[in-house]
């Protein structure tokens, strides 16, 4: 069989190795110049921060025996520190049970994962899939065409290009949070603290989760100093999607500074991802979006939770 993905996530990479091992031809159709989705990573004035997915725990689900026998495993650490939650800013341990799941990152960044998923597989990149025809009982995407297709983008995205071919599939319930995520690298170096990475579990606080990329797994920042990233939360992020860059950046650095002290200073380098569509609020079921038999497939994490694990 012939099958065309959309999309070379974490669920789009999943679908394609199951695929082939199945002994089938598959090809990857990717928007962006690389692999990851939002599983991503970036390279910022010598730190390595992960921009998406900042650990990856799965909790004894298919994605653990691929990640820990079957891939290669260079670079892959388990997260020491736990997690602690903040209240206002004022941190404390929190949740201890949320400590005991053991999550993973890798040293060269967490777009490790997808990159390593991918070895082998027939993928084009910078390639939209914006609709498909059908033709008889095939897909034609991209001029080609295929036996079976797998739409792997967010839920809310696949759900409009159905909707736009006149397909019905029951999507509409879901929907996904916005992120705005602040990677932030500054010379002055932070004292080890005991979590790698805090969250405010109310919600009720703009800096909704914090990450400290130099402190979460060694070897993140090629020079002294402290990077991290910051993820704002739900509304925050509602409200100021598509303001200006230096004005959200600047909210983030203050909510760093009343964290740390204000002997931080102020940070060298900075970056600003704009998540549309983040994690989802409210997943779709997969068994009643896809139909068994159908060779049309609506995949993704939004379909099963809102994590890598769920992805894969
Ligand atoms: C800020 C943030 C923090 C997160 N933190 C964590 C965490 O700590 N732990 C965890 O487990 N999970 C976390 N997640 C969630 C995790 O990253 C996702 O669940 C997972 O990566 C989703 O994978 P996916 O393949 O379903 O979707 P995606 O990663 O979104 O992949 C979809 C792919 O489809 C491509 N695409 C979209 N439309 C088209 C089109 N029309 N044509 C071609 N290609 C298209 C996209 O470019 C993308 O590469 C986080 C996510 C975000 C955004």
């Amino acid at each position: 069989m012939r099958v065309a993905i959309v999309g070379a996530g974490i669920s789009g990479l999943a679908a394609a190795r199951a695929l082939v091992k199945g002994g089938h031809e598959v090809r990857v159709f990717e928007r962006a110049a690389g692999v990851g989705g939002r599983c991503s990573t970036r390279q910022l004035d010598g730190a390595i921060v992960d921009t998406g997915a900042t650990s990856i725990a799965p909790r004894g689900r298919e994605l653990e025996p691929m990640m820990l026998q079957e891939l290669n495993k260079d670079g892959l650490e388990p997260v020491a520190k736990p997690i602690y939650t903040h209240t206002g800013l004022r941190v404390s341990p929190g949740d201890t049970a949320r400590s005991t799941i053991i999550r993973y990152a890798y040293r060269q960044g967490n777009q490790r994962l997808p990159e390593l998923l991918a070895e082998g597989l027939d993928i084009c990149f910078e390639s939209n899939i914006e609709a498909f025809a059908m033709r008889d009982d095939d897909f034609v995407v991209a001029n080609d065409e295929f036996d079976a297709l797998i739409l792997t983008q967010p839920a809310v995205e696949a759900h409009a290009m159905l909707t736009g071919l006149g397909i019905n599939r029951p999507l509409g319930l879901c929907k996904f949070r916005p992120c705005l995520a602040v990677s932030l690298v500054y010379s002055a170096t932070l004292d080890p603290q005991p979590y790698h990475a805090l969250i405010d579990p109310e919600q009720r606080h703009p800096l909704t989760w914090l990450s400290l990329e130099s402190q979460k797994v060694p070897d993140r920042l090629a020079h002294e100093g402290t990077s991290m990233v910051a993820q704002l939360g739900p509304q925050f992020s509602a409200d100021y999607f598509d303001s200006d860059e230096g004005g959200i950046i600047g909210a983030t650095v203050d909510y760093i500074e009343k964290l740390y002290g204000s002997a931080f200073g102020s940070p060298v380098a900075f970056d600003l991802m704009r998540w549309k569509y983040s994690q989802p609020e409210n997943v779709a079921m997969f068994d009643s979006v896809n139909r068994a038999g159908s060779n049309l497939i609506v995949a993704g994490g939004g379909l099963l939770g809102g994590r890598t694990e769920d992805a894969y």
